[in-house]
């Protein structure tokens, strides 16, 4: 399944934009993810060697049909380097780095979504190592999927097959190799990952 382009969205919780220290946004605060970094349906989480501090956020995923509806909804982790964050903010330098690294977007296996509006109902949950780090009700976005939806259509060129993150709850924090991560939508999906380390890329040498 090829993922287009992904369109992240910010600071779309209260809660998690005072732990970010970041005011509230006036209007949908959208950034890319490479399309490349999404991983549908896997069972890993491979780090790649160079991160020091990725973090979980946990987020319900929207799929653009091929008529720009959406039909499918995922549970997915907009997976964020932080450090390279922070740094990012505080030079105003791109987010590259931090969202859009190789693997930063596993993806669950995709429901179907009757009415947008009954998402509002659904409650987001992510565990580690079975402790429950993040919890909110969906109905707590700030913008809801219906309005996120007509402001990235009129804003952005999106394809069929882009997906929208929606935002992460507040209790973000550092995954590791060897954890086990959890996420689920209530009634709908959950899907389990576990965390691995990359192996570091060895340059041979010539005999
Ligand atoms: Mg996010």
């Amino acid at each position: 399944m090829i993922i287009r382009n992904i369109w992240g969205v910010g600071r779309n919780f209260a809660k998690h934009a005072a732990e970010m220290k970041a005011e509230l946004p006036k209007e949908p605060l959208i950034f890319l993810k490479a399309g490349s970094s999404a991983s549908v349906n896997s069972t890993e989480i491979e780090l790649p060697s160079w991160v020091e501090e990725v973090h979980h956020e946990v987020e319900l995923a929207l799929k653009l049909s091929n008529h720009l509806h959406v039909v499918e909804a995922a549970v997915a982790l907009d997976l964020t380097e932080r450090k390279r964050q922070a740094e990012a903010k505080k030079n105003g330098t791109p987010w590259t780095m931090a969202k859009s690294f190789d693997g930063a977007c596993p993806v669950s296996a995709f429901f179907m979504v009757r009415k947008l509006e009954d998402l509002e109902k659904l409650t987001l949950r992510l565990t580690v190592n079975d402790v429950l780090k993040q919890e909110a009700p969906l109905s707590e976005m700030i913008f809801k999927p219906t309005h996120l939806l007509e402001y990235i259509k009129e804003h952005f060129p999106v394809c069929a097959g882009d997906l929208i993150l929606t935002g992460t709850p507040e209790g973000v924090g550092p995954i590791q190799a060897g954890d086990v991560v959890r996420a689920e939508i209530s009634g709908e999906i959950s899907h389990t990952w576990k965390v691995i380390q990359a192996k570091k890329r060895e340059v041979s040498n010539p005999s």
